[in-house]
């Protein structure tokens, strides 16, 4: 079983406005943001934090449907916050899968360092979130009869829609097989970010270069890393650097879209995705169908 480091470099697009749940302050629902100082100044830019999207994408993996007609996570009997933790089989339970890549914890007995870890999601614009009205807390929607009040107004606020998120998952010394569960979890997750209604990000995608995605396989990291710094606020700069960081890998060549020696390989935009799509499928094969 061959090891290698992974990472995905992407530039996630949101097609409406999104919530990430954060803080409650007085009929407030709050998303997460961060103040950055830069030359000119403070600037507030909407975040999607890392910790939001590694959750969602455990999720998609428990969620996942099993050929039993069970969720994987109910076949592999592995949840949140009821991790399984079995790096091994166990009597008639298998490895899982979800477990090996993204961490565990079996409170008392066993802890499980993940191997993949997220980063990015500071929105390259300054568009600040927005509050808007609702007409009853989700809460509220479940009681019923005489006993209900009235339906209690209260405000979210939410980041705006066409936001750029830059994101990045660095996998350390897994497997190909292991590998797959991150890039389906990747994939997967893309439609269901967010908190309640409306969800979902894509990837950008532009002609010129195809998706906004970046995807490396290494022993020996080469050349340049396409993140965007928080700091930049433009979107044609930010994505001309992305673009140019991209195809910037040092000694090797670039052809269709992947760039390869011994000890490094490089997707880029379209390939990227179609290797993606590839170890997804290994995934599903493996574990789902
Ligand atoms: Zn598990």
């Amino acid at each position: 079983m061959k090891r290698y480091h992974w990472d995905i470099y992407a530039v996630l697009e949101a097609p409406q406005e999104l919530y990430f749940g954060h803080e409650v302050e007085i009929n407030v629902n709050r998303v997460e943001t961060v103040t950055l100082e830069g030359p000119g100044g403070k600037v507030v830019k909407a975040y999607f934090s890392p910790t939001k999207r590694r959750g969602i994408e455990r999720r998609t993996l428990l969620w996942a449907p099993h050929r039993d007609g069970k969720t994987l996570g109910e076949h592999l009997e592995c949840g949140i916050p009821g991790t399984c933790a079995r790096m091994e089989p166990e009597g008639d339970k298998p490895t899982c899968p979800i477990c090996r890549v993204y961490g565990a914890l079996r409170p008392g007995e066993k802890t499980v360092i993940g191997r993949l870890t997220h980063g990015g999601g500071v929105a390259i614009q300054t568009l600040e979130p927005q509050e808007k009205q609702r007409a009853m807390h989700p809460s509220d929607l479940v009681r019923s009869g005489k006993d209900q009040e009235n339906p209690t107004p209260f405000r979210r606020e939410y980041n705006q829609p066409g936001l750029y998120y830059p994101v990045y998952n660095h996998a350390l010394s897994v497997s190909e097989e292991e590998f797959a569960a991150a890039a389906y979890a990747f994939l997967n997750a893309l439609p269901r970010v967010g908190a309640g209604n409306p969800k979902g990000a894509c990837v950008l995608s532009d002609e010129e270069f195809g998706p906004y995605l970046v995807l490396d396989r290494y022993l020996v990291p080469k050349g340049a890393r396409p993140i965007i710094s928080p700091h930049q606020t433009d979107i044609e700069e930010a994505l001309a650097s992305f673009r140019q960081e991209a195809r910037r890998v040092r000694g090797v060549s670039f052809a269709s879209g992947k760039a390869e020696d011994a000890y490094f390989a490089r997707w880029v935009g379209e390939a990227a995705l179609a290797e993606l799509e590839r170890m997804a499928e290994v995934f599903a094969k493996e574990h789902l169908v």
